[in-house]
């Protein structure tokens, strides 16, 4: 039978978030893949861990991915860590994952912290629908493209950054979304940990007082989302036949009018029938 793979999170900052099954898995499995042996061994003497570790990142991945998949065929079992969170999550483990699964081992995945979800739900934007981008390219060009590719997307877009990109990806994020509201958490789970809301111009404003340092992840509202235009205020029927004179049929013109206006689509067909009714 072959072996367990166990993907174990490990905190984003404070180590108080480390659990009690991570503890328990780390100390009983055959050996530890992880991205920096230097780092994890910190992690691992905090919590009087001394077990074996191999290293395991995105240069020796597929090497290693080959090399933990031989000892789960013979029935050991295997846990993965990353510097910091989720593996896989903008980590290395999704080879190891892949090949887990490949050979039938068991993949066991052991929760914990990840920075993009307590970014968002410490940003006070929708949490019901999340789009989450990884890391926006480096540079304007390509950044550009990719923020006009998830335009549209109705879901509230996280996004990792780092220090010395983030007021430049804000600046990106403003002309091509529009000024709509976002957050920035930095530092999570650390000492100085610091949660940012408001429009996108004004997380520029704030970030261009100070020299950005440590960790971000940016939040920002999605297409339709909260903040990308304060709703119309107004006639909807004569936006409707504005929208149709464009060349709209009615069905769009409502659906796009509801949404400006803040509605829903009856409420929206509602006032639209009474002020045609006024007219
Ligand atoms: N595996 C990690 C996770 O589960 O979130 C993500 C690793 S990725 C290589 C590193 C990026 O995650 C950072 O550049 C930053 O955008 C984000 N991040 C990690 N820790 C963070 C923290 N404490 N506060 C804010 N962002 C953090």
């Amino acid at each position: 039978m072959p072996g367990t793979l166990y993907i174990v999170a490990t905190p984003i900052g404070n180590l108080q978030d480390m659990t009690a099954r991570a503890i328990e898995m780390l100390r009983s499995v055959d050996v530890i893949a992880c991205e920096d042996t230097r780092h994890t061994r910190k992690l691992l003497n905090a919590y009087d861990i001394s077990n074996k570790l191999v290293s395991y990142h995105e240069h020796n991945e597929q090497e290693r991915s080959d090399e933990l998949g031989r000892l789960l065929i013979e029935g050991k079992s295997a846990a993965i860590v990353s510097d910091a969170g989720t593996p896989g999550i903008n980590d290395p483990g999704f080879r190891l994952v892949t090949k887990a699964h490949e050979i039938g081992a068991r993949v066991v995945p052991i929760p914990g912290a990840v920075a993009f979800v307590n970014a968002v739900i410490a940003s006070g934007l929708p949490t019901d629908s999340i789009f989450f981008g990884g890391f926006l390219p480096a540079k304007t060009g390509e950044r550009k493209k990719r923020l006009l590719e998830v335009k549209n997307i109705p879901a509230t877009l996280v996004f990792y950054e780092t220090p010395h990109r983030i007021e430049a990806s804000i600046e990106d994020c403003l002309n091509v979304l529009g000024d709509r509201k976002a957050s920035i958490a930095r530092e999570l789970t650390k000492l100085h940990e610091q949660i940012i809301t408001g429009k996108l111009s004004f997380l520029r404003s704030s970030l261009s007082s100070a020299r950005p340092r440590g960790e971000y992840v940016l939040v920002i509202a999605g297409d339709g989302g909260t903040g990308e235009a304060e709703p119309k205020q107004g006639n909807i029927a004569d936006r409707i036949s504005e929208l149709e004179a464009e060349g709209m049929d009615r069905k769009s013109a409502l659906k796009l009018a509801a949404k400006e206006f803040g509605l829903s689509r009856s409420e929206a067909y509602r006032d639209f029938q009474n002020q045609r009714t006024d007219n």
